[in-house]
């Protein structure tokens, strides 16, 4: 569900004409749509209703401090994954005990700065990096809550490259080391075992793994009570997928609820979840330009402003964004299949290969459909290109959440060694 649609004949985000921004700010663009990022916000919420349970937005799928303050409001807090993250997190007004903090490698600074903060719970990776927290949180005087993220060694399904739950990726601690880690923990100063995580992948498109996964866990949490530990906390992660097109087939979040209440029943636990494509994806598109068109042998390419340094998940992962014209065309319009690359000088600068669209006139604006997580999160200024800008709307309204550097802003942080001035 989201709210882009076309409204007499151009394609809209919410009541804000794409075209209107693309006009004032330029290409290319994230337009976002704050009634989307609440819908999902709250769809989630609702299906946990009645349940002990900490809705942690990933910041990493859209940090925006835009997005995060509209997510703020309907009550979410944070999983962040690095200092930066939780500084966003708290410039957005999340207060520290609805953030948890993981990742796998933690420096010392952004442990100290977790541990002033007063966060709710450090998700830890190794046991190297309880060691150092609990060094770290003892020179402060203070003491970590933390959970262990396990690897169930489980297969999420979906690409390879944004699977962690299996035991070959370098996420969580093995399954067989838990036990041992615990009980370490409960040895050292300035560290607290609270909870059980875990975190199976991405992108996840059925229930099934994501049960074998908790359900494992939920065994773990049981033999951990029973050595003596209290454990009042399970973090489930995020990584419920997003249709990318019609026809894709998701499970809804009432599903994945259902499925988390019968897993943990009776378990007596708060239940952390870290949502995040299923929150932002489909609350943002890509608006571009379209330059040239190119017939080469065999193929057409529609040439566009926007490159892989914009939008990096199909260079990336292969990932499938759906384009949509901004001008809308009856259905009956006749299609030609066209390879939509960026101007970026890599080959793996390609967005769609022959993919079917109505004939594109240069000057024509595009969207590229589900961009709203690990997309803006993921630019660059690749090709000395300005980061792209950022645009929330909200009813009628819209503003510039981020708005494109200079060309001075750009190149302010470098400068001259004496012996070339
Ligand atoms: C990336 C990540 C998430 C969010 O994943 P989504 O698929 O966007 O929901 C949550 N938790 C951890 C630890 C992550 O690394």
């Amino acid at each position: 569900m989201h709210h882009f649609h076309y409204r007499n004949g151009r394609l809209h985000c919410e009541d804000v004409s794409l075209d209107a921004i693309a006009d004032e700010v330029g290409t290319p663009v994230y337009v976002y749509s704050s009634a989307t990022l609440r819908r999902h916000a709250r769809v989630i919420g609702e299906a946990f209703d009645g349940m002990s349970c900490l809705i942690a937005y990933s910041v990493k799928a859209n940090g925006n401090l835009g997005v995060l303050k509209t997510l703020a409001a309907e009550g979410c807090g944070a999983d962040v994954v690095s200092g930066g993250e939780l500084k966003r997190a708290r410039a957005a007004g999340i207060p520290p005990s609805r953030i948890v903090f993981s990742g796998v490698g933690k420096t010392r600074e952004e442990m100290r700065l977790g541990l002033e903060e007063g966060i709710h719970q450090f998700n830890v990776e190794s046991a190297a990096e309880v060691e150092v927290l609990s060094d770290v949180a003892s020179l402060l005087g203070k003491t970590a809550k933390i959970a262990v993220r396990v690897n169930p060694d489980v297969a999420a399904g979906g690409h390879p490259n944004i699977s962690t739950g299996k035991a070959g990726d370098k996420f969580g601690v093995p399954w067989e080391a838990a036990d041992a880690l615990y009980a370490r923990i409960a040895e050292l100063d300035g560290v607290e075992a609270v909870g059980v995580d875990v975190h199976i992948g991405s992108q996840i498109d059925a229930i099934a793994p994501m049960r074998a996964a908790f359900e494992r866990v939920v065994t773990l949490v049981r033999r951990l009570r029973e050595a003596g530990h209290a454990i009042t906390r399970l973090d489930l992660g995020g990584g419920l997928g997003i249709p990318y097109k019609p026809g894709d087939d998701l499970p809804p979040p009432s599903e994945y609820a259902n499925m988390i209440r019968q897993v943990t029943e009776g378990l007596g636990v708060e239940v952390i979840l870290e949502p995040g494509r299923v929150i932002a994806g489909n609350a943002g598109v890509l608006i571009a330009e379209a330059l040239f068109t190119k017939p080469a042998p065999k193929r057409t390419f529609l040439i566009v402003d926007a490159g892989m340094n914009d939008l990096m998940r199909p260079a990336l992962y292969q990932a499938h964004h759906d384009i949509l014209p901004l001008e809308e065309r009856p259905d009956s319009t006749e299609q030609i299949n066209y390879d939509v690359v960026g101007p970026i000088c890599e080959s793996t600068d390609k967005f769609a290969t022959e993919r079917p669209l109505p004939v594109i006139r240069p000057g024509e604006r595009l969207a590229f459909m589900s961009a709203g997580a690990y997309g803006a999160v993921l630019s660059s200024q690749y090709n000395a290109r300005p980061l792209v800008a950022e645009v929330l709307v909200d009813g009628d309204k819209y503003a510039i959440v981020r708005r494109r550097p200079t060309f001075d802003e750009m190149i302010a942080l470098e400068t001259t060694p004496d012996w070339l001035t």
